[in-house]
């Protein structure tokens, strides 16, 4: 297994080692063996970081409207040197983040890069301004004009799953809106975060418009970053319970928050699927071992082809087999989990599922023999009542649930009947049904019939216990924005 370059900080423009050069050890997850060397920061490093953004922001022209020409250059040589850089972001996705080579091709780097290029052409739909001309308001004439000004000082915090994807949806989208930005990448990826340092200085970004800090402490840099008052904004991903606690943080200091938190979405094969047995054979949880936010993670099926959708499974998962977990295997879409915390929590969702009374269909145990690593076998369980903490909590792992349900209105409850709403999916021989139904479900996005409902140009969020707020698309880049109104009356 590769060993990775020393993953560096970058503030106010350097990229340095962490003060006193402490470093932390980052461990690999198809081995559990040390893979690299991350600068371990200190408080007084994330205080430079946060600094150096503020002077960034108030005292360089980077969020002057004039400067959007420049921004939008810059994000584009940005956007060219990890084009050239491909090669490494997928070694780091494998290696730090333990996806799978047929991953890294989809979510991890491609559709990432894809993504950056939609924000690029979105940005020029952008409204800056709008003139709303003039308005004799109670006698008192006023020409009105909105401006959208940049938030200001943005800390990105984001999670290990698909880091590069997470990192540019939250770093271009503000730096093209004329923020700065200090991103805090997990733990378990920091080489992912420190790339943007490294390619930040050879695009020539101005010092501190783009500083990378992170830490062994999963929570003490990003407390830090909520708790001050120098930052306007913190853009976070990763888990409801942390969300939480930062909105809850983040009221001292009246911070604005955007949340992208976790999900449990339902995919719903109604009774006239074509290709009913294909469908629920197709939906097995196992690209990149489950670890998606937005993954189909309840399986809900006709009660009255209960069976054949449990054939069709057993099916699915035989076919799969064994075609998992190769570092080196090009088709392989699956790898391990990322840390042996993770695994132990995936883990225990499985003996909880037995206690409660659900049914192993496939899989269900670690798998030592594969390497060393955090592997799981895809894993899934039948005879699921939604009302278990298997139905209702998110795994996080290849663990798929399979839930009966009576007709339409039942799915439609049974989806909704959860405190997440990220995604969800329906399929029907019918798309008038399947969008009816879709119009239904509380969720910030659903496919229907296999539609794409997550890309670079669509807002991507979600409703309830999934987060507040929109990224991706134009609605990506006005997250970092704020209005202001300007009047001018008649007294000068
Ligand atoms: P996590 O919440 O543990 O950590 C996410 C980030 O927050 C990391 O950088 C971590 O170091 C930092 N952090 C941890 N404690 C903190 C604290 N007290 N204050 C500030 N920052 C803190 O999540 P994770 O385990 O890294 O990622 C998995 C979770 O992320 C899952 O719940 C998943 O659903 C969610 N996720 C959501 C989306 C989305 O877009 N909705 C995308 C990817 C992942």
């Amino acid at each position: 297994m590769t060993t990775l370059p020393d993953a560096k900080l970058y503030i106010d423009g350097k990229l340095r080692d962490a003060e006193g050069s402490k470093t932390f050890d980052v461990i690999g997850p198809w081995t559990g063996e040390v893979v690299g060397k991350a600068a371990d920061a200190s408080s007084a490093d994330v205080d430079e970081a946060i600094a150096a953004a503020r002077r960034a922001f108030d005292d360089t022209g980077w969020a002057d409207p004039e400067n959007r020409g420049e921004r939008l250059r810059l994000v584009k040589k940005l956007r060219e040197l990890f084009e050239e850089n491909k090669g490494r972001l997928a070694e780091l996705s494998r290696v730090e983040a333990g996806a799978a080579l047929g991953a890294v091709a989809m979510a991890h780097v491609d559709n990432a890069n894809l993504g950056w290029d939609d924000y690029i052409k979105v940005f020029e739909e952008v409204t800056w301004e709008e003139d709303l001309g003039q308005r004799d308001f109670r006698n008192m004439p006023s020409h009105r004009k909105i401006v959208y000004e940049p938030v200001g000082v943005v800390a990105a915090i984001t999670p290990w799953n698909v880091p590069h994807y997470v990192n540019v949806g939250k770093v271009v989208a503000a730096l093209l809106a004329g923020c700065t930005v200090i991103l805090k990448p997990a733990p378990d990826t920091p080489g992912l975060g420190a790339i943007w340092g490294e390619l930040a200085e050879q695009a020539g970004l101005p010092a501190g418009v783009l500083n990378v800090v992170f830490g062994s402490d999963p929570a003490a840099a990003g407390e830090q970053l909520v708790a001050d008052p120098r930052v306007d904004l913190i853009s976070f991903t990763g888990s409801t319970g942390v969300g939480k606690r930062i909105m809850e943080a983040g009221a001292q200091t009246l911070k604005r928050v955007f949340l992208e938190l976790g999900g449990k979405s339902a995919k719903i094969v109604l009774d006239d699927a074509p290709n009913f047995a294909r469908e629920c054979a197709q939906s097995l949880l196992v690209f990149h071992a489950g670890q998606g936010c937005a993954v189909q993670s309840r399986l809900l099926v006709p009660r009255a082809r209960y069976d054949e959708a449990k054939a069709a499974l057993k099916a699915g998962y035989e076919g799969f087999g064994d075609n998992w977990g190769r570092f080196d295997e090009p088709t392989h879409i699956m790898g391990p989990v990322v840390s042996k915390r993770q695994q132990e929590r995936v883990m225990s969702y499985i003996e909880l599922g037995k206690e409660e009374g659900a049914t192993l269909l496939a899989g269900g145990n670690a798998r030592q023999d594969k390497g060393g690593g955090y592997f799981i076998e895809p894993t899934c369980f039948i005879d699921v009542d939604n009302s278990m903490r298997i139905a209702q909590e998110e795994i996080f792992g290849p663990v798929l649930v399979v839930i009966p349900f009576e007709d339409d209105e039942d799915a439609i409850r049974i989806a909704n009947e959860t405190p997440y709403g990220l995604s969800g999916g329906v399929v029907s021989a019918d798309p008038v049904r399947a969008e009816n139904v879709a119009r239904r479900l509380r969720s910030g996005s659903v496919s229907v019939n296999g539609g794409m409902c997550i890309a670079g140009d669509l807002p991507f969020g979600g409703f309830k216990g999934s987060g507040m707020g929109r990224e991706w698309g134009i609605a990506g880049i006005e997250e970092f924005l704020d209005s202001k109104v300007i009047a001018v009356g008649q007294a000068a």
